[in-house]
């Protein structure tokens, strides 16, 4: 057994369709649509105007807020266009779009290693932030917001998500077995920032390889440990990775600075580290594109602002029996309605799911099984949530905790009946925010 959490459960991973693809690069993009919010928080606002010649790694927006970052450019060549274009769940917001000229000339001092030894916490801070970096494990929050917790937050621990419990993603899997020493190289970035004196590595004991050469990479600094955690889902949750790693338990409503901690995806860790060592903006990301419809499965490390629709051609297409393709994990993906839409920063991975192993089943009334409560990893009674969204009783479902749900689904994977719990969850969260807000 490994360390774990209470609750959740293990479906099956689908990751041996894609864990042994090394990550490849693929061609430059002829052009890329870069959309100007890819982070929570307020959106960046364009510096560039149409006509403009832009180098790979050059800013095309400032931040509008202390929760705001920039987007830079991922190729070289002309901004063609300012417009509103649709994302991966089809709602359009305001993106540029550059034409590129196959030469991917780099803006000035972008991606050279230069020695950071002398930069005080406040300029690493300040470059995390100029370097656009988000949440790289979907959550897509501004990583210089994170670490930037309020003094009177001590922190003890970073703790490095290297959990990738959505079945079938492997990006970070194989990031931990290519790129070992610039995740840790970027752990010891974060903890040096924060002031914490540990760093842990969460792992699922499912990917053995990653965890010994993360557990070499690390061994020579003795405050660095690998915590490897049972196989479940949510696994990768924040709340759950820090009580699987160090019992501490995040209140209802708090942050993981409550309990002394920040989380970050390893993905981030390694941008940390590409941004402060190499002056390296985020304008590029590994992507998983795998399921049973897809026909060459693949990590692929693609510009931002790359369409979808090249990753798929690049991994050999999409095979005859399609059912659909998802942004994201079986889990907490969402169906995409136009594979045109780009690239973006929190885009983790890209699933084609067949016919054969895809099936929409109707929603059932509840039985009574119990089954959600016993997975759910907030500890909350799904059915009864589920049931008073249904009829619009906001005050109860916010008393039951609904604001603590993390959206993880769970409870409906295991649903016998098919309900929607989800789609219930999301509603009667935004209805009770409403109701704060007034
Ligand atoms: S989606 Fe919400 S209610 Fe369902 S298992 Fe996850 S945390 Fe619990
Ligand atoms: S798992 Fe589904 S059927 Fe069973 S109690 Fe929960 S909501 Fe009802």
């Amino acid at each position: 057994m490994g360390y774990t959490f209470k609750g959740g459960y293990h479906p099956p991973d689908g990751k041996s369709l894609s864990e042994s693809c090394t990550i490849e690069e693929m061609a430059l993009p002829k052009v890329v649509a870069i959309h100007l919010s890819q982070h929570i928080g307020a959106p960046s606002k364009a510096i560039v105007s149409i006509g403009d010649e832009v180098k790979v790694g050059q800013p095309l927006s400032e931040p509008t807020g202390f929760v705001s970052i920039p987007v830079h450019s991922s190729v070289s060549g002309k901004v063609k266009a300012i417009a509103k274009i649709p994302d991966s769940n089809g709602v359009k917001s305001d993106a540029i779009i550059i034409e590129s000229d196959g030469n991917d000339t780099f803006f000035d001092g972008v991606n050279i290693k230069k020695d950071y030894s002398s930069m005080t916490i406040e300029e690493m801070r300040k470059k995390i932030s100029e370097s656009g970096i988000a949440g790289m494990g979907g959550a897509r929050f501004p990583t210089h917001v994170k670490l930037s917790p309020p003094k009177e937050k001590k922190i003890s621990h970073v703790i490095l998500n290297g959990v990738e419990c959505e079945p079938y993603l492997t990006a970070d899997d194989r990031l931990m077995q290519e790129s070992p020493e610039t995740i840790i190289e970027g752990l010891l970035l974060m903890m040096k920032i924060t002031g914490a004196e540990n760093g842990i590595i969460g792992i699922e004991k499912n990917k053995p390889k990653a965890i010994s050469i993360i557990k070499k990479a690390s061994e020579k600094y003795g405050n660095i440990a690998v915590c490897e955690c049972e196989v479940k889902y949510p696994q990768g949750g924040e709340k759950q990775l820090i009580y699987a790693a160090l019992r501490r338990e995040v209140p209802s409503g708090g942050l993981p600075m409550d309990v002394g901690v920040v989380v970050s995806n390893v993905g981030t860790a390694h941008a940390v580290y590409e941004a402060i060592a190499l002056n390296k903006p985020m304008y590029e990301r590994i992507v998983t594109v795998t399921g049973e419809a897809i026909n060459n499965p693949k990590n692929i490390k693609a510009r931002i602002g790359t369409p979808i629709s090249q990753l798929v051609e690049f991994a050999g297409g999409l095979k005859e029996d399609i059912f659909k393709v998802v942004n994201g994990g079986p889990m907490m993906g969402a169906a995409m309605s136009d594979l045109e839409s780009p690239v973006h920063k929190g885009t983790s991975g890209i699933l084609c799911i067949s016919k054969a192993s895809g099936k929409i089943m109707e929603e059932q009334p509840c039985i009574s099984c119990g089954k959600c409560v016993s997975v759910c990893p907030m500890k909350l009674v799904p059915s009864t949530m589920a049931t008073f969204v249904q009829y619009e009783k906001y005050d109860e479902v916010h008393k039951m905790g609904i604001l603590d749900c993390i959206s993880c689904g769970t409870c409906a994977y295991v649903c016998p009946s098919k309900r929607n719990l989800v789609q219930y969850f999301m509603r009667g969260k935004g209805e009770v925010m409403k109701k704060l807000r007034k």
